[in-house]
């Protein structure tokens, strides 16, 4: 668990500012929720958080160390992305396993910790297909899998339940609940949907234009004036 703090950060694309001198502090285990329209920003800051993308100005850290030194060791970041990005050639288990062998862990503990991941995600008949045999869905599910395998100190999420229909959608958001409350992660978690941020949110960061607007608890933010 992790502290994530964003100083002054820009982000220019060409010419367009799509990010404004963001100050944002993850405190360590906390799960924040980024709230906002699509276009506003929300994906780039987490990919900066991420260090796929890199800021234009300002400072980006992890434990107070520069974002690079966390990227190097492996274990402190794992992203589910909006589009999956799955190995297209690898099985769905082996999606779910790759990191882990990268980083190690043991052949028994993946093996447990992948039987459940398959089975909450409704994913265990389709563990040997390949990505280019699932639905949308099922290829989200192994995505949001495959980020919570990793038991990561920091969980970046982009729309994970976009594409998940709401009976398992409910489920997935527990799980992802209980995952952060048992290891304590810290997580930031991207959507545009109003009633995830509250369901989840320890805090909700409610972005615009680049900008965060507000940002507090979600009984403070959604409370009658
Ligand atoms: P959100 O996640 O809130 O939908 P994004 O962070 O994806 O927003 O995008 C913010 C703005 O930056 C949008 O106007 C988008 O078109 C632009 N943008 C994002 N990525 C790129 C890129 N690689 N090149 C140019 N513009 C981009
Ligand atoms: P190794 O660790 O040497 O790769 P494994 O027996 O762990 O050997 O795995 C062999 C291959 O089978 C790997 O590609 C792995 O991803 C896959 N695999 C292992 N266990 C399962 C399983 N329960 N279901 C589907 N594929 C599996």
């Amino acid at each position: 668990n992790a502290t994530i703090e964003l100083k002054k950060v820009t982000k220019n694309f060409k010419n367009t500012k799509v990010i404004d001198q963001l100050d944002l502090k993850v405190v360590a285990g906390e799960f924040l929720v980024l709230l906002g329209p699509s276009g506003c920003g929300k994906s780039t800051t987490l990919r900066m958080i991420a260090g796929l993308e890199v800021a234009s100005d300002g400072e980006v850290l992890i434990d107070g160390d520069d974002i690079k030194k966390s990227l190097s060791d492996g274990h402190t970041i794992a992203m589910v992305f909006q589009d999956y990005a799955l190995y297209p050639n690898m099985t769905v288990y082996q999606n779910l396993e790759y990191a882990l062998k990268v980083h190690k862990v043991e052949k028994n503990e993946r093996k447990r910790r992948l039987t459940s991941i398959l089975e909450t995600l409704n994913l265990s008949d389709y563990k040997d297909r390949l990505p280019s045999e699932l639905s949308g869905g099922q290829k989200q599910r192994v995505a949001l899998g495959r980020g919570m395998a990793k038991k990561s100190k920091v969980f970046l999420l982009d729309e994970p339940l976009s594409n998940i229909d709401v009976q398992l959608r409910e489920k997935a958001r527990d799980e992802i609940q209980s995952l952060h409350d048992k290891n304590n992660q810290t997580i930031v978690y991207v959507t545009h949907d109003q009633l995830e941020a509250m369901a989840l949110g320890d805090r909700i960061a409610v972005m615009n234009e680049g900008i965060i607007q507000m940002i507090d608890t979600p009984e403070n933010i959604y409370k009658n004036p």
